[in-house]
């Protein structure tokens, strides 16, 4: 039972690295049940949210709809087209200009959320 459970976890966790989209839980669960019908949705809920909180994937707030998921665990930022809604990485080496929190008093910070916007160049050309 235990070797099963490990063994669906890392199928999610492999669905998660295969899907470079900033898979939501939904994706994720349609990804999988294309191969596996038997793969339950509240499986994959569970598991991807233990999964984010072992550090094995990255949970993001990118809209303000379903929250996503991300094999990267490094820092990076994000692009959001505004056309189609696909989540791009972007790296940028120094992000110049970034407000710095000066009255931080009592707030344990643990990260933040950079979010770019625009549109991706599939839509430019729509
Ligand atoms: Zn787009
Ligand atoms: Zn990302």
């Amino acid at each position: 039972m235990i070797q099963r459970k490990t063994t669906q976890c890392s199928l999610i966790l492999n669905a998660v690295q295969a899907l470079h989209t900033h898979p939501s839980a939904d994706e994720v669960y349609a990804y999988l049940h294309a191969t596996k019908p038997t793969i339950s949705r509240a499986t994959v809920y569970r598991d991807l949210n233990r999964l984010a909180e072992e550090g094995k994937i990255k949970r993001v707030e990118i809209t303000s709809s379903a929250t996503r998921f991300d094999y990267r665990l490094d820092d990076h930022y994000h692009f959001k087209c505004l056309g189609c809604g696909c989540v791009y990485d972007v790296n940028q080496e120094e992000v110049k200009g970034l407000p710095i929190i000066s009255d931080a008093k009592g707030l344990a910070i643990t990260g933040f959320d950079v979010v770019f916007k625009g549109y991706c160049p599939k839509c430019q050309h729509k």
